[in-house]
């Protein structure tokens, strides 16, 4: 199958858009991410899907634990930043919550211990232990489909 049939037929899925973090030697890397999921209530559990070439993968191998913030409708920019799209400089807002880097401003943000991983195909799955969650806006989320955002308000 022609990978533009596949792609396409994916972006059709509407979902959020996260930004996840991770932290080596003091130096905090943030990336990208639409491929995200709940996996189990208890304990809880849930999951990332990490392209093996991006840095974030041996990143997030080395730390063990990664943070997931699930950006907001005025967020945009900041996806597109943490998704390399963006080169000049950027005013980033990482706040610090259950000794992770996470995006400040964002709806929620979850802090994880890596319980798992499956490498499958050319991305890896992180299964995340969630240990601890913090709630900071009440707005509407970042959506993204058919390669573009949407703001559901
Ligand atoms: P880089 O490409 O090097 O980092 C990303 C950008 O963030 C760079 O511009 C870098 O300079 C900057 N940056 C990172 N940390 C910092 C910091 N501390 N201070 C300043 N700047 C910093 N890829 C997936 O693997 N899985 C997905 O689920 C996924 N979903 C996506 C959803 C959307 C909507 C988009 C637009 C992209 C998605 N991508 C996904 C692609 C992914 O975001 C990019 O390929 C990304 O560039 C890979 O990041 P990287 O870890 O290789 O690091």
């Amino acid at each position: 199958m022609d990978d533009r049939i596949f792609k396409t037929a994916m972006s059709k899925f509407a979902t959020g858009v996260t930004v996840i973090t991770t932290e080596v030697n003091g130096e905090v890397h943030g990336m990208t991410a639409n491929a995200f999921m709940s996996i189990s209530l208890d304990p809880k559990l849930i999951v990332v899907s990490v392209a093996n070439k991006a840095k974030m993968k041996q990143l997030i191998d080395e730390s063990g634990t990664f943070g997931v913030s699930l950006l907001s409708t005025n967020q945009e920019e900041m996806s597109n930043y943490f998704a390399g799209q963006i080169k000049e400089n950027f005013d980033i807002s990482f706040k610090t919550f259950d000794g992770m880097s996470v995006i400040d401003g964002a709806l929620a943000n979850i802090t994880c211990d890596v319980h798992n991983t499956h490498l499958e195909g050319d991305h890896t799955l992180y299964i995340g232990k969630v240990r601890d969650i913090l709630m900071q806006e009440e707005g509407m989320p970042l959506t993204y489909f058919s390669g573009r955002y949407y703001n559901l308000s």
